[in-house]
C-alpha cells in the first residue's frame, strides 16, 4: 500500500486545473467501497452497467443531480463519454444543419476550441469577441452581434485557462443558449430552464476525466443530421438512459458521490458561498501585495480558476520548486499564458487558499 494521505487538514493541495482535487470524503467513500460495492462481494469497477447494482448508481446520481440543478422535467441528464470536447462537435451536429449558423462569443481558449470544431460542421457567427484585449475581459452583452437566426448561442461559461468568467448569464431572447460549464459547473445556483444545452466535463468539479455531463432541453433532442456517428446523437443516450453502450463506470459512480457530497454540504447555494469566499481571499491578497498581479478585469475574474503572476519572471521557477516543497501542487500556469494559475474548485478547502497565501506572503518577502 501507498502512504495515507492525512484525512483532515490536508498536507498537500492540488492546485490543478483538471483533472482536479475532489473531495476527500468523495475519495475516502470511493477508497472505502472499492473492493466490495455495498455487500455485492465486487467492485463497482468490475460490475456490469446493466446490472441491477449499477441501476442504482444511475438513478441515484440522476436524482441527486436534478435535485441540485432543480433540473425541470423537460430536461434530458446524458451522460457521455469523449470528455467535454465531444460536446464541440455534438453541439452543431445535433442543433444544426450545414447551413445554418451559429452564434459564438469568443472568450478565451476554450471559446476558440469550439469554434474551431463547430466551423467543420456549420456556419459560425463571432457575436463579439475580447482576443483585443488579450482575454483579459468578457465583451459587454450590448455589443454582440447577434444573427437574426442563429441556431444558437454558444458561450464558455468559465475560461478555465483565462481566469475569466461570465457571472451572469446572458440574454438570447429566443435563441436557444448553449453554454460549456466545465469549469464552474456546480458551482453556483443555474437557472437551467434558460438553457438549450449546458455541458460539463467531469474533471473540475465532480469526477474523473473522460465523462461529460449534457444537460439537454427535450424538444432539441432527435433532430441530429444524417450520417453522423451513433454515439455522437443526443437521442440514442436519451432514449437508453445512457447505456446504449458501456459507459465510464467507474466515473458515473464518482460523479455520483460528489453530488451526494454537494447536497450534504447545503447544495449549490453553499458551493457559492465557499467559491465566493476562496475566490475573494486570494484575489484581495493579490491586489495587495505588489510582487503578484491578476490581470483579469475584475468584473469578470473566475472564481474557480485565478492566473497570476510574479513581479519577476525569472522567479518562476522558484516559486513553483518552493511552492511543491511546502505541499502546493500543480500552480504553473498554462503553458499558452505563463506565470501561475491557482484552481479552487468545490473540493479546495478554505485552508488551502490559506496554505497558499502564506506561501505566497513568505516568497514575496524573501524574494521581493
Ligand atoms: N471546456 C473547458 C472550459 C475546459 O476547461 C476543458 C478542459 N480543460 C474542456 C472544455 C475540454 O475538456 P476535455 O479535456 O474533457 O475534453
Amino acid at each position: 500500500m501507498g502512504s495515507q494521505r492525512p484525512t483532515e487538514s490536508l498536507s498537500v493541495y492540488n492546485f490543478g486545473a483538471g483533472p482536479a482535487m475532489l473531495p476527500r470524503a468523495v475519495m475516502q467513500q470511493a477508497q472505502a467501497e472499492l473492493l466490495d460495492w455495498h455487500g455485492s462481494g465486487i467492485s463497482i469497477i468490475e460490475m456490469s452497467h446493466r446490472s441491477k447494482e449499477f441501476a442504482v448508481i444511475v438513478e441515484q446520481s440522476e436524482a441527486d443531480l436534478r435535485a441540485l440543478l432543480q433540473i425541470p422535467d423537460n430536461y434530458k441528464v446524458l451522460f457521455i463519454q469523449g470528455g467535454a470536447t465531444s460536446q464541440f462537435a455534438m453541439v452543431p451536429l445535433n442543433l444544426t444543419g450545414p447551413q445554418d449558423v451559429a452564434d459564438y462569443v469568443q472568450t478565451g481558449n476554450w471559446a476558440n476550441r469550439a469554434i474551431k470544431e463547430a466551423k467543420r460542421h456549420c456556419r459560425v457567427n463571432i457575436v463579439a469577441n475580447s482576443e483585443a484585449d488579450n482575454y483579459r475581459s468578457l465583451p459587454a452583452r450590448e455589443s454582440w452581434q447577434v444573427s437574426e437566426q442563429a441556431a444558437y448561442l454558444y458561450y464558455t461559461a468559465n475560461e478555465t485557462i483565462g481566469g475569466v468568467e461570465f457571472h451572469a448569464v446572458p440574454e438570447s431572447g429566443e435563441i436557444p443558449l448553449v453554454s460549456d460549464m466545465t469549469s464552474n459547473f456546480l458551482s453556483r445556483p443555474i437557472d437551467v430552464s434558460r438553457f438549450a444545452v449546458i455541458y460539463a466535463g467531469a474533471q473540475k468539479n465532480f469526477g474523473p476525466s473522460g465523462l461529460v455531463i449534457a444537460i439537454v432541453r427535450e424538444d432539441l433532442i432527435g433532430k441530429v443530421r444524417q450520417g453522423v456517428p451513433t454515439l455522437y446523437d443526443y437521442a440514442v443516450y436519451a432514449k437508453d438512459n445512457s447505456l446504449y453502450n458501456t459507459p465510464p463506470t467507474f466515473s458515473w459512480y464518482v460523479a455520483g458521490l460528489t453530488f451526494q457530497w454537494i447536497r450534504q454540504q447545503g447544495g449549490l447555494a453553499a458551493m457559492e458561498k465557499r467559491a465566493i469566499a476562496r475566490a475573494a481571499k486570494l484575489y484581495q491578497f493579490i491586489d495587495t501585495n505588489d510582487f503578484y498581479s491578476n490581470p483579469i478585469d475584475p468584473a469578470c475574474r473566475s472564481r474557480m480558476n485565478v492566473p497570476f503572476i510574479l513581479a519577476d519572471e525569472a522567479l518562476d521557477g522558484s516559486f513553483l520548486e518552493q511552492a511543491e516543497k511546502n505541499g502546493l501542487l500543480a500552480l504553473k500556469g498554462h503553458r499558452s499564458v505563463g506565470g501561475m494559475r491557482a484552481s479552487i474548485y468545490n473540493a479546495m478547502p478554505e485552508q488551502g487558499i490559506d496554505a497558499l497565501i502564506d506561501f505566497m506572503r513568505d516568497f514575496a518577502n524573501r524574494y521581493g
